[in-house]
């Protein structure tokens, strides 16, 4: 598990890592400082919290195996104070956790792996909660002979398990955040957790204080799509984070199919097809208003993670290019990627800081393998024209998890 955060780092590696990877467009400056021979984490300009170059390996290691909330009371314990050695072995012996090598037994071969199959919706109308499908009807304005309908659900849930059955003949120990169509991350239906849970949770969170009065009443009363919008999209994500760092996994990987931004009508196909995929980083100063945030920003500092997810990216980027004949986006090519992202020196490959890749502690990739609304892709992703494991699914479907199978095998074969 570990073998991503002890390649020995100086504070100038941490200093380049922190200007490619993590601060977006400069804006984290004010918040962090670094000097010869320590980093450390600023508020209103005085260190709070600082890490000094002997102590790098040890913190890599306890932020790879301590669940974030619990690194907070170090975080406010050890304050800019510089550790001796005996400080920094007990530290290290209490959270070493797994330390075996990732590398020394064939490419996937006890290898643990998460695959997050991107949203829940398994039909149109749970779809349409999500807003997350694609409806066509052929007009004289598009060439479509038939009617095109499918939801993206339905699309990363299949290549999620075609995967799996891969995975796991070659000997990996695989999980996947939601075991059937239609299923959220809770392991039932987004219905089902509406008249199951609901109530439970949110009576907790009223009496955690995480949620006040006004607000519970609110959510209480919602309907479907507005609980959907106004707290169930972020909550079911967290229980996705949850459930992955829970199975400490050696790599994840978050399956999405993408759109076309600007094809906002959604009426026609888009012309455009691009390929891409994110990795954490690209955070800005706001993210440190909550302290959570900023142990996820030492970890991402501190491990190898990012550069690691990069390299796993790349492979898979190169795989969808390659494998799918899509050209690979650049920043221009979408205004989300010129907006909010940082472009990493791998081509395709984006710090984006998006819940997932900010939260899930493990070298990962989400991958946003072609627009699903693009001509020819949505057309090919509505035929069931290939066989595989007993099932009828689009071919398309097959070639995306053949993309992240090959990746993923060439990351632990080639290290
Ligand atoms: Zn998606």
């Amino acid at each position: 598990m570990c073998s991503v955060c002890l390649t020995a780092q100086t504070t100038a590696d941490l200093k380049k890592k922190f200007d490619t990877y993590l601060s977006f467009n400069g804006s984290l400056n004010s918040y962090v400082s670094f000097n010869t021979n320590s980093v450390s984490i600023l508020n209103a300009g005085t260190p709070e919290f600082t890490v000094f170059a002997d102590e790098i390996p040890t913190f890599a290691l306890i932020l790879k195996n301590i669940k974030p909330a619990e690194f907070i009371a170090i975080y406010n314990r050890k304050q800019n104070k510089h550790l001796s050695q005996k400080q920094l072995d007990s530290l290290k012996n209490k959270y070493s956790g797994n330390t075996k090598s990732a590398y020394k037994q064939p490419a996937l071969k006890g290898k643990r792996i998460a695959l997050d199959p991107g949203h829940f919706a398994g039909d149109m109308q749970t779809a349409r909660v999500e807003q997350k499908f694609i409806e066509f009807q052929p007009s004289a304005f598009n060439n479509l002979k038939d009617t095109v309908r499918f939801n993206e659900g339905s699309l990363t849930y299949q290549t999620a398990e075609i995967l799996r059955q891969r995975l796991l003949e070659q000997g990996a120990i695989v999980m996947v955040t939601r075991p059937k169509q239609n299923y959220t991350a809770f392991q039932i239906t987004y219905d089902e957790w509406i008249t199951k849970r609901k109530k439970t949770v949110l009576d907790s969170l009223l009496k955690e204080n995480v949620i006040d009065a006004k607000r519970y009443t609110k959510l209480m009363n919602f309907g479907k799509d507005k609980l959907f919008w106004e707290f169930f999209r972020d909550f079911e994500l967290m229980e996705r984070s949850r459930i992955i760092n829970e199975f400490k996994p050696d790599a994840t990987l978050i399956i999405h199919y993408n759109v076309d931004e600007k094809n906002t009508d959604w009426l026609s196909p888009s012309t455009k097809n691009f390929t891409m995929a994110f990795i954490g980083g690209g955070m800005t100063g706001d993210n440190f208003s909550k302290p959570i945030n900023k142990v996820h920003f030492l970890r991402l500092l501190l491990t190898d993670e990012l550069t690691e997810s990069e390299k796993l990216s790349s492979l898979t980027v190169n795989q969808f290019s390659k494998k799918l004949s899509i050209p690979v986006a650049q920043k221009n090519d979408a205004d989300y990627l010129r907006d909010n992202c940082m472009k990493t020196p791998s081509n395709g490959v984006f710090c984006r800081n998006l819940a997932l890749c900010r939260t899930i502690n493990s070298v990962l990739v989400y991958g946003e393998c072609l627009y699903q609304d693009n001509v020819k892709e949505c057309v090919n992703l509505t035929k069931c024209d290939y066989e595989v494991q007993g099932q009828k699914v689009p071919k398309r479907i097959y070639e995306v998890s053949d993309c992240y199978y090959n990746a993923i095998n060439d990351y632990f074969s080639n290290p």
